[in-house]
């Protein structure tokens, strides 16, 4: 089922999350770890990130050194299937531009309308660990509206070489939106203005960057809908779990973090207690945005989830 479906049909907060492909090598039971304790807040769907391989330099039997590419978490088609028919929920892959040709993108769109699934959250990517912006794949998308267009086109029966009428996809474009900007953006008004171009584009709903600060949602709501920005916008959460996360937070995901939040977290003795501070401010934030009649909570669990039922158990 479609997200904007699960959203028009239900009169209350619905709870769901994301999770991020084991490492190479492991099997699904080592994500079903972290996925089977939020299985009673009845998520409809299960998200699945998608990594893009990183680029090492490899001393070779002769002492030359060879740039070779290296993939550390398998794609998300697999882990998707698997999720599906595990667990009987939706499962939703993250596509993003960064390492497709959009030959590769239609291929992996059509394996993903064979196995049924009706939701993409199409994404850009960001730039390699050794890029100091992000370049686009030859014959790739360069921004995350592209690879949207490339996939309403296939809604409408368009794939890239052929028309094919009879055997359109039906996918359920998800985007990502930042209450905070995106770190490129020259400011809040021109992000804002591509965002509503990924909407007019095709793109059905809005996931929110992580935020700590739930007034830069309900700002980042209004003035999405004072640019013409009219579709459901979910707000993403994850609850602040070490000290270290203080520094890496803002710094990875271009967030700030409320001053309370942080006075609370120096206080702690233990990262023990800093995990039960930032499941404490996640459940303050969650019940506001709950009461505001937000269509979804959705929650970053990056593989751990034992912060995550301790939110859900309050709020759900
Ligand atoms: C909910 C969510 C899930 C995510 N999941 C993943 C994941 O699974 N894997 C992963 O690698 N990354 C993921 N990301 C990170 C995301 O890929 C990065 O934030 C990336 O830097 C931007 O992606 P985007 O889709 O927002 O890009 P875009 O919408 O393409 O925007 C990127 C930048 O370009 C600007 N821009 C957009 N269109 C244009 C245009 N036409 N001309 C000029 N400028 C333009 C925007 O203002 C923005 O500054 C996720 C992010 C979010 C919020």
């Amino acid at each position: 089922m479609k997200v904007v479906d699960y959203i028009n049909n239900s009169k209350k907060t619905i709870f769901s999350f994301e999770i991020l492909p084991p490492l190479k090598g492991k099997g699904i039971e080592d994500i079903c770890n972290g996925i089977d304790p939020l299985m009673e807040f009845k998520p409809p769907f299960i998200n699945v990130t998608y990594h893009r391989e990183d680029y090492e330099y490899k001393k070779m039997g002769n002492g030359l050194l060879k740039k070779v590419s290296i993939k550390k978490r398998p794609g998300t088609v697999g882990i998707c299937a698997a999720l599906m028919n595990k667990y009987k929920v939706d499962a939703i892959p993250h596509i993003i531009c960064g390492g497709f040709t959009k030959e590769d993108t239609e291929s992996a769109l059509i394996d993903l309308k064979f196995l049924g699934i009706d939701n993409v959250l199409a994404l850009r990517g960001d730039p390699l660990k050794n890029e100091s912006s992000f370049v686009a794949t030859k014959g790739g998308s360069k921004y995350a509206i592209d690879l949207i267009k490339q996939i309403d086109d296939m809604n409408n029966g368009q794939y890239l070489y052929e028309e094919t009428k009879n055997s359109p996809s039906n996918f359920c474009i998800g985007t990502a939106g930042y209450p905070e900007k995106h770190f490129e953006a020259m400011n809040l008004n021109s992000d804002l203005k591509h965002l509503k171009a990924k909407v007019d584009a095709g793109a059905e709903y809005i996931v929110t960057q992580l935020f700590y600060d739930n007034q830069k949602y309900f700002e980042f709501v209004d003035k999405c809908k004072e640019a013409g920005i009219n579709v459901p916008i979910i707000p993403g959460l994850k609850p602040l779990a070490t000290v270290k996360q203080l520094n890496a937070l803002p710094y990875r995901f271009h967030v700030d973090l409320p001053e309370a939040l942080i006075k609370s977290v120096i206080k702690c003795k233990d990262n023990a207690a800093v995990r039960q501070v930032g499941v404490e401010w996640c459940i303050k934030q969650s019940k506001e945005l709950k009461n505001a009649g937000v269509p979804f909570l959705h929650y970053y669990s990056m593989g751990k989830s034992d912060n995550i039922k301790a939110v859900a158990e309050a709020v759900f």
